[in-house]
Order: C-alpha cells, then structure tokens, then sequence
C-alpha cells in the first residue's frame, strides 16, 4: 500500500523547502514534491536580501520576525548559504526622500530596529562610490545577505535529516481531495497538502489571487572593495508601490564572493522569461546614476525571475477556504527570501492547531477572494 503521509509540500523552493523542515521539526511525517530542482524557481532568481519593511504594520511584523529567525539560525547556516550581516543603506536622493528616511527611521526605532540617519558626509564614508550630491540616508545594520538556492537546499537537508521523503522531478498534476496526483499518474495521499509552488501555485488552485510580476537581475565579475551595504534608492517604494504595468530602481548587494548584485525591475502582466533589453538598460541606467564606477566593471550575467504578487502585497499563509485539506504558502512577492522562515512558523503552528508567535490573521487567506483586483 502507498504511504500515507501527514502533510505533502508542494515546490522546494524556500518557502516550501523552509516550511517542509518546520513540519517535520514538529514530527509530522512530510513528502516534499519538486518538479525541477531545489530552490531552482523564484528562489534563484531573487536578489537574498533579508530586509525588515514597513509597507504596513503586517509587513513589518512578518519580516522583523523573519529576521530574528534568521538571526536565530544564522551560526548553523552552512558557508554556501553566504550569510552576510552588511546591512542596508536606503538612499535619499533629495529633500522629499530624506523626509522619508526619517519617518522609515521613526518606524524602525518605535519598533526596536537599530537604524541610523546618515548626513551626506557620512552617506559619503560610507560608500565612497556613489555619486555626489545625495542628500542621505537611513542605516539599518541589522539587514543581512544571503545566496537563497542554498538556503533552500539547507532546509530540504533539515527536512530529510527528520525523515522528510523528497521526490524530485515530481510534477503535481491536481491536488486532489485527499493528496494529489502526479504527471506521471501516480498519487500520494496526505491529511494536510501544502501549496507553495510560488507563482504557479494558481495552476493548481484556481481563483487563487496571485499574478505573475517579472524582475531582472545583472551580476557583476568580483569587485570586493568597492561596495559594502546592500544600498537601495528611497525611490524604490516608488518602484515597488507603482501602480503602472513596469518600473525599475537602484537596488545594488555586495556578494560574499565579491561580486555585485544589481536590481532590480517590476514588470506585471509578461509571462515571457526571455531578458527585455529595453528594462535591463533603464535598470543599469539607474544603478550607474547613483554609482557612476559601475560603468567600468564588467557584468556575467542577467536574468530574470517571477514574484508572486497578491493584491496587498501580503502572502497567504493557512488554510484554503474550500479545500478542507489545503493549506497555502504563497504570495510572497518580493519579500519571500525573506519571510521564509516567518511562514513555515506560522504555517506550522496552524496545522498543530497551535497559537501563532505573531497574530495571524493578516496573513490568511480567508482575507482575500477571487474577485480580488489587483492593482
Ligand atoms: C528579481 C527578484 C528579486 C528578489 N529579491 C528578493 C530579496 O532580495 N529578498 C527577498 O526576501 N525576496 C526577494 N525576492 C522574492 C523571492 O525570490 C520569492 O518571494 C521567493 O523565492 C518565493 O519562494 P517560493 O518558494 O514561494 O517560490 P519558488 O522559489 O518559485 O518555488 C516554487 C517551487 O515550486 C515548484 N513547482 C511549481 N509547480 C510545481 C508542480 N506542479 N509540481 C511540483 N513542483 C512545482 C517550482 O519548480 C519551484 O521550485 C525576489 C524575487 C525576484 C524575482
């Protein structure tokens, strides 16, 4: 007879694979369902920037709690996952963004997050590469760094070390009532299945309110002294709030390994995988206008990746309104490296039927429908 198991995860990327571990932690019997390859979706193509927010009073909640998490597992994080504490500079351009750095900094400090303001002088010593004339800045030192695909594969390896059964090159056709199938015909049944296949979790929930937003990412040979924060332009919660189909913003990461990572771009409604060359030249445009050396360096390397967009900008973590046995883990757009940890927590302590260390209920499903519009 086919093994029964207690929760199936759908997608080993790092919400599924981080969710996975946390199942099995709390000595549940999981199967862990990958079409391609571990963290080989989103999860390679983000940017690992692990970064507390304040879009709304619930985004800031889920990330400063998935920082501390993070900060509470980062001694076992093994070198590959490149676990780098550079902090982050938000970068005001003029006197409007400066207002907003020291609001974000009033936020941040009400909250216990350690930040401090910047002066242009200070702006200046602290990244002698950008260009001059920027008003400032807000430090918040306790943002982090770390390469995602190996983050994943870290808790696929927690998962399977707790008996946690991994099918690789497993495609779910359906979830069904009592599990799911598979493409190769096979089922597998579970009391509880967890949908977190990123932005393909719609294919296989229908009606759920996730869409599709495309970023692209460049890559840069080895640089090692010429930046040392992930910097990010105030002018990027323009970016990230716009309400037009395409942006782009400076957003820039020092590598472990030297490199730079260069950010990003927002674009809805494009399926297509392929690099848009006119996007990628705004988005190095812009990162070359606040770090005019970025022209002499050479790139490797550019590619482009899927959030997975909910109307307000907050994942869905908990049970399907329907599907008594359905539990989601998706929706995580730009934030999902991130707020890994934070979900598997929650989701876990749900389907023990046990209370959530950070209220729940911005987070559940059952907040949104399917005539949900996007903006
Ligand atoms: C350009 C860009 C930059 C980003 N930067 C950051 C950042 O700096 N910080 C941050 O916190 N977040 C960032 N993000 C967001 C982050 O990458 C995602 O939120 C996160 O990776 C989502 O993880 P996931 O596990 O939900 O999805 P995915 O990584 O996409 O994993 C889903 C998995 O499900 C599998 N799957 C799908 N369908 C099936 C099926 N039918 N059967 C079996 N398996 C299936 C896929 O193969 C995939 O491996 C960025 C995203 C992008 C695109």
């Amino acid at each position: 007879m086919a093994k029964t198991y207690d929760v199936i995860v759908i997608g080993a990327g790092i919400v599924g694979s981080a969710c996975a571990a946390e199942c099995a932690r709390e000595g549940l019997s999981v199967a862990i369902i990958e079409a391609g390859i571990i963290g080989g979706g989103a999860t390679a193509a983000g940017m690992g920037h692990l970064v507390v927010m304040d879009d709304s009073e619930a985004q800031f909640a889920l990330t400063r709690y998935s920082q501390k998490l993070w900060d509470a597992v980062s001694d076992e994080l093994p070198r590959e996952v490149e676990h780098d504490a550079c902090g982050t500079i938000w970068i005001a351009a003029d006197d409007e963004e400066m207002a907003e750095a020291k609001r974000k900094a009033a936020f941040y400090s009400e909250r216990g997050v350690l930040v401090e303001m910047l002066d242009a002088q200070s702006l200046a010593e602290a990244e002698p590469n950008l260009r001059p004339g920027l008003v400032g800045g807000l430090r918040v030192s306790g943002d982090s760094v770390i390469y995602p695909p190996c983050a994943a594969q870290f808790f696929v390896d927690q998962a399977t070390a707790r008996g946690a059964d991994l099918f690789l090159g497993a495609s779910v056709e359906t979830i069904t009532a009592d599990g799911i199938r598979l493409r190769n015909g096979s089922s597998i049944s579970a009391g509880v299945i967890v949908n977190s296949a990123g932005s393909s979790s719609p294919a296989l929930t229908p009606g759920l309110p996730v869409k599709k937003r495309k970023g692209h990412l460049v890559i840069t040979d080895r640089y090692p002294q010429f930046l040392r924060h992930q910097l990010v332009e105030l002018g990027y919660l323009k970016s990230a709030h716009s309400l037009t189909a395409e942006s782009v913003a400076f957003n820039i990461q020092p590598r472990k390994t030297g490199q730079l990572l260069i950010g990003s771009s927002r674009q809805f409604d494009v399926d297509d995988a392929r690099i848009d060359t006119s996007i990628l030249t705004r988005m190095l445009d812009r990162a070359m206008e606040f770090l005019p050396g970025l022209r002499k360096l050479s790139s490797l390397r550019a590619w482009t990746g899927f959030r997975a967009a909910t109307p307000d900008k907050l994942p869905l973590i908990g049970p399907h309104i329907e599907h008594k046995r359905l539990y989601l883990a998706t929706g995580h757009e730009g934030l999902g490296i991130t707020t890994s940890v934070g979900t598997a927590k929650l989701l876990a302590a749900q389907i023990m039927n046990r209370e959530t260390e950070i209220p729940v209920a911005p987070y559940l499903p059952a907040r949104v429908t399917q005539e949900t519009v996007h903006v």
